[in-house]
């Protein structure tokens, strides 16, 4: 199946310029700047507390930033210029800017008291306008997608946490985004859940999605991503295909880090 996209056709698909941001004294994001190309899935690797899910939240203004700046296909996230210098857009325009990007969470945050179906369907109804019939075709097509026909009619409570993140990927996917961003998916699993979300995510690569994903899984780094980054305290330490990194870090902190993974 091919990807629907809102998008104008342009080939970086994300620039994040120099973001700065800290939480009171603490400096968490020291000037990270990541240009994504249309198509491209770039795996980010690194510690806990180096900043990895608070960049992922600036991309699409669920964080302010202090300075920089994010574009999603040429347009800024958030922000505004003005004479005095950035100003903060109307909660109206960064949801039509966040509309652009799929956002898939460590945990799945699905409507308890909706159906699978309806989880999906919602958001375009609502937010896009599109009527029922249509978003619940496209939802259909979506929970197909990812492996759960025959659960279409399930509360998130009646679903393994497993298929409840791919309810959560088809219910982002049902948005058309042009970028999807994924933060530890995997990581609140059972470890026998891992490999049927990884495997959706996976696909969506081979299918040409553009992705930004944080993960320690490195079978996924090493068969799906053209990139892997790794972040430590705040800044893109270093960055590479998967395999140069795998054999031929740079930094001693990378090797480590990399070693712990096993990979
Ligand atoms: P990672 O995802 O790489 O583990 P995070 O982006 O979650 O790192 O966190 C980076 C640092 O920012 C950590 O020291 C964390 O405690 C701190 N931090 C994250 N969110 C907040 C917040 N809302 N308020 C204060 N500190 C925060
Ligand atoms: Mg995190």
């Amino acid at each position: 199946m091919s990807i629907h996209t809102h998008d104008d056709g342009s080939d970086v698909i994300l620039e994040a310029r120099d973001v700065v941001k800290s939480f009171g004294p603490l400096k968490v994001l020291d000037s990270v700047s990541m240009t994504v190309q249309r198509q491209e899935v770039v795996v980010m690797i690194g510690p806990s507390g180096s900043g990895k899910t608070t960049f992922l939240r600036c991309l699409n203004h669920l964080e302010r930033i202090d300075s920089g700046s994010v574009e999603v296909l040429g347009e800024s996230v958030g922000y505004k210029e003005s004479k005095g210098g950035l100003v903060e857009d109307t909660p109206r325009v960064v949801a039509r800017r966040r509309r652009k990007i799929g956002f898939v969470f460590q945990r799945f945050n699905l409507f308890p008291h909706l159906s699978a179906l309806e989880n999906v369907a919602v958001a375009p109804i609502k937010v896009l306008g599109i009527s029922k019939d249509q978003a619940r075709e496209e939802a259909r097509e979506l929970l197909a997608r990812v492996g759960l026909s025959d659960k279409e009619d399930n509360r998130p409570r009646a679903l393994s946490g497993g298929q409840q993140q791919r309810v959560a990927i088809a219910r982002a996917l049902a948005m058309k985004p042009a970028l999807m961003l994924f933060d530890e998916p995997t990581s609140a699993l059972d470890p026998e859940m891992v490999g049927e979300v990884i495997s959706v995510m996976g696909e969506l690569a081979a299918d040409g999605m553009t992705m930004v994903v944080v993960t320690h899984e490195m079978g996924f780094a090493r068969s799906a991503a053209d990139r892997l980054v790794m972040f430590d305290r705040g800044r893109i330490l270093e960055q590479g295909p998967p395999e140069s990194l795998f054999t031929n870090a740079e930094h001693e902190r990378t090797r480590a880090f990399l070693s712990i993974l096993g990979s």
